[in-house]
């Protein structure tokens, strides 16, 4: 097995797979630690999903640890922590902290940190993270109910987070090329800096720190720093051309669950709501209160005839969401929302849901974790970044395609179903 990663939340795990299957990589997408064992010989990548994101710290370490074991026991020969393309995360962490573990585990000398994506304008300037043309502290980040992203400055955030120094590789030393960059990499740790906030405005500059990147032990950002990593191994002669995949041929009623909140998903709901498909509002202060809210949405979904898919969302806008959180806290306003998230899905697929939509990063590991699948085989591209993912080796057989809140284009949920056969 060529690469492991270690993806912080589940739709960034899908995103990554996506990015190296695409390039021609082998990839299987698990859920977790546990089912990298059974992960069949012939991968060449493997993603393992964690749902860390939002944990303590200290909690996320470990079981950013325990995956990197189960890596190093397939012997995997260079290790990606992913983490997402907004750099989302508290001033607490978690990604200095991973970081930090995953480095000395490694005995790694330094990293870079990227999570440029220009592909969904995400870009780094800098050090200076922007999303299309905004600072990431003025992007609708600013809101998020779980990471609010109010300073766009990376280095000053992964150094408020990490006990390592953290430096910059700015945009001449990227665009001088992969040499410069190596040398770079080595002059920051011959000083004894450990993570390199690297800066990236277009794909050629990803290509590039992948290429520096090509015998690094870790290699740790978004899935846009995985684009160039696949080259490496083709140069080498170690994987094939990229091949086409096919969309899952898993038949059965549709369905879509979000609880993002993000400005991208906000819109998303708001067209398929116009567009007259069947739309159910979950009310969290409602849930939280009174369970007869959730039984009146399986109510509603029993009532409907199943022939095109239905909506139930949490999601709604920064307003709402802060009415929310002022009641129930910001903690327990994401329990309550994903706790009801994991209920619909398992009870949608017991009355024989077997397409399902998901949005957001949260609560697909909650809707994940619930159905107990195990391992995504990952299929066709709807939006970059996310894909139809068909699951394997437990649970019952879906197609699935989990959204990052801040993917896709308005009208995602229907192209996602108009996607399959
Ligand atoms: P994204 O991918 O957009 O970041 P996530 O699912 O990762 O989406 O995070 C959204 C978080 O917000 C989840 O924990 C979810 O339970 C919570 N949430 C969803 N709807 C609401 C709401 N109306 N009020 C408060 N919190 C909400």
């Amino acid at each position: 097995m060529l690469l492991g990663a270690i993806a912080d939340d589940m739709t960034g795990a899908t995103d990554l797979a996506l990015m190296l299957s695409k390039s021609g990589m082998k990839t299987v997408q698990v859920i977790g630690p546990d089912a990298v064992s059974a992960v069949p010989p012939e991968a060449d990548a493997v993603v393992v999903a964690m749902k860390s994101r939002t944990n303590p710290p200290d909690e996320a370490v470990a079981m950013s640890l325990q995956a990197l074991a189960a890596l190093q026991d397939r012997g995997v020969e260079q290790v990606m922590f992913k983490y997402c393309s907004t750099f989302d995360s508290t001033d607490r962490g978690n990604i200095g902290p991973v970081a930090d573990a995953l480095l000395d585990a490694l005995g790694a000398p330094v990293a870079v940190a990227c999570s440029a994506f220009p592909d969904a304008a995400r870009t780094i300037y800098q050090g200076h993270l922007f999303v299309g043309d905004r600072l990431l502290s003025e992007s609708g980040m600013r809101d998020h109910p779980l990471t609010p992203m109010t300073d766009s400055d990376l280095v000053r955030v992964l150094g408020r987070q990490s006990r390592n120094r953290v430096e910059l590789i700015d945009l001449a030393t990227v665009r001088a090329g992969a040499a410069a960059i190596r040398e770079r990499l080595k002059e920051l740790a011959d000083s004894g800096v450990r993570l390199a906030i690297v800066d990236a405005v277009a794909d050629a500059d990803l290509l590039a720190i992948g290429a520096a990147c090509h015998d690094a032990g870790l290699i740790t950002g978004g899935s846009g720093i995985a684009m160039g990593l696949p080259e490496n191994f083709r140069r080498a002669g170690r994987i094939g051309a990229p091949s086409v995949v096919a969309p899952p041929d898993v038949r059965g009623p549709g369905a879509i669950l979000s609880g993002s909140c993000s400005q991208a998903t906000n819109e998303q709901v708001t067209r398929y709501r116009a567009a007259g498909f069947p739309v159910f509002h979950l009310d969290p202060t409602a849930l939280a209160d009174d369970p007869a809210h959730l039984s009146s949405c399986l109510d509603w979904f029993a009532g409907l005839d199943g022939s095109v898919p239905c909506l139930i969302h949490a999601t709604d806008a920064p307003e709402q969401v802060a009415r929310v959180q002022q009641r129930l806290g910001r903690d327990r306003a994401g329990v309550v929302v994903e706790q009801a998230m994991a209920s619909l899905a398992t009870a949608l697929v017991e009355q024989g849901v077997r397409r399902l939509v998901v949005a957001g990063g949260e609560t697909s590991g909650a809707v994940v974790e619930a159905l107990g699948v195990k391992a995504l085989q990952i299929g066709p591209e709807i939006a970059p970044g996310v894909p139809w993912t068909e699951t394997t080796g437990g649970g019952p057989r879906l197609a699935l395609a989990l959204k990052s809140g801040n993917f896709g284009g308005p009208d995602f949920f229907a192209d996602a179903f108009a996607a399959l056969p």
